[in-house]
């Protein structure tokens, strides 16, 4: 029966991984996925969890293995909701909030819900965008559009094409998916000032913003800052939204599924009923979300010497980045490479849109054995001291080839 289905390509994430694995070679390194290691290219845990693991995993609960709740663990979800927006000038009974599968889960939640509840003739994604969103809002049966981001030529934000595109071809009552901070995969955010522009647009011409918050505290380095265009759209008291929070990277609870779905709309009753409508959603979906992730980040953000320490570790790994971004770009310039590799430095949160064209990134795996997507893109939690010359090097090889 299945015989005729079509063949799916792996994602190229994956494809990546395996060849990466199949290559013995000693020097190979791979800058694939966002996925924090340190300077040893291990996976790190961060002091602040291992200390909140200790009092969730202490045997004491006996309630430990009970299901949560259809929406998730409470507690959670509200302070993962006080992280993002901050001090809130609307009432809580406005909102609603989901315990989720990750960052994924509360893409896909709030992608069906949006789907039933807008019926949106459109779904605008970021020209590129992280490649799961075109899975998800396709799984649903939205139509996909795409508004430039990336101007290739200056190695930043295409805004005048963004904006321009936007205000001629959307249409009212079309979803827009903007990355909250730290865009994948290019590194680049908008300014403040380009962020009430889009906003501007938004309230014209009636869209409705969804928010995908994957890499908060990686942008800046600081919480609220990296928060600021989710609450300036809010703040603004003019637009219903929603948001998608992953807590995967910046607790670096990445295989514990720890993420929240909120929305943000105009009165107590529409949140009601679409927390209705929500919860049936997730019931016939997974029914429960797990608890133990969510406890331990509830330990976090509930404790404020955790907290403290927290905040400490997300410094460590967003100064570590910083540092390699550095080092690629010094170890570039030293050697001569041809071009400029600022843009290195001055893109953020744990990618790098280097520019390298595929055939680029053929010669580096190839012939020196990194790893890196076609699209230029690296992940710049790869690098290490021990491997970023041998990297710069590839990287010269190819741009003089
Ligand atoms: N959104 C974006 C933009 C991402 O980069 C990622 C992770 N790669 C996610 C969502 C989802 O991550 P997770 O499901 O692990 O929270």
């Amino acid at each position: 029966a299945f015989s005729n289905l079509s063949f799916i390509p792996l994602d190229p994430h994956y494809t990546l991984k395996k060849i990466f694995a199949a290559d013995d070679h000693e020097k190979k390194v791979i800058l694939g996925s966002g996925i924090y290691r340190d300077d040893n290219s291990q996976p790190w845990v961060l002091p602040s969890i291992k200390k909140a693991e200790g009092y969730v995993d202490n045997g004491q609960n006996p309630g430990r293995y009970e299901y949560l709740p259809i929406t998730g663990y409470a507690p959670f979800h509200h302070a993962a909701r006080d992280l993002l927006f901050g001090p809130l000038n609307v009432s809580t009974e406005h909102f609603v909030s989901l315990q989720t599968l990750a960052g994924t889960g509360a893409n896909s939640l709030g992608a069906r819900f949006l789907k039933e509840s807008l019926n949106p003739s459109a779904v605008w994604l970021s020209d590129p965008t992280w490649v799961n969103h075109h899975n998800i809002w396709s799984l649903v049966g939205v139509e996909i559009k795409t508004y430039p981001y990336w101007n290739a030529v200056n190695r930043g934000l295409d805004f005048d094409n963004l904006i321009h595109t936007l205000k001629t071809r959307a249409t009212k009552g079309d979803v827009i998916v903007l990355h909250a901070c730290a865009h994948n995969p290019t590194g680049v955010d908008p300014s403040k000032e380009q962020w009430k522009t889009i906003a501007d647009v938004c309230e014209q011409k009636g869209l409705f913003p969804f928010f995908d918050c994957a890499y908060l505290g990686f942008a800046s380095g600081d919480l609220d800052e990296d928060a600021w265009a989710v609450r300036h759209f809010l703040s603004r008291g003019t637009l219903e939204l929603a948001v998608a929070q992953s807590f995967s990277k910046n607790m670096g609870l990445y295989g514990e599924r720890v993420g929240a779905f909120h929305l943000s709309t105009f009165s107590a009753e529409a949140a009601t009923k679409a927390q209705g409508h929500l919860a049936r959603l997730q019931r016939g979906q997974i029914s429960t979300p797990p608890s133990r992730g969510a406890r331990i980040a509830t330990t976090i953000l509930a404790t404020p010497s955790l907290y403290q320490e927290w905040l400490l570790d997300l410094q460590e790994m967003t100064s570590r980045i910083q540092g390699m971004r550095r080092l690629l770009r010094d170890n570039l310039v030293s050697l001569g490479t041809p071009g400029n590799w600022d843009h290195i430095c001055s893109q953020i949160g744990m990618f790098s849109y280097t520019g390298l064209s595929p055939e680029q990134v053929d010669i580096i795996r190839t012939d020196h054995h990194v790893y890196v997507l076609r699209t230029g893109r690296i992940s710049i939690a790869g690098l290490t001291t021990a491997n970023v010359a041998h990297v710069a090097k590839a990287m010269d090889a190819a741009v003089w080839k």
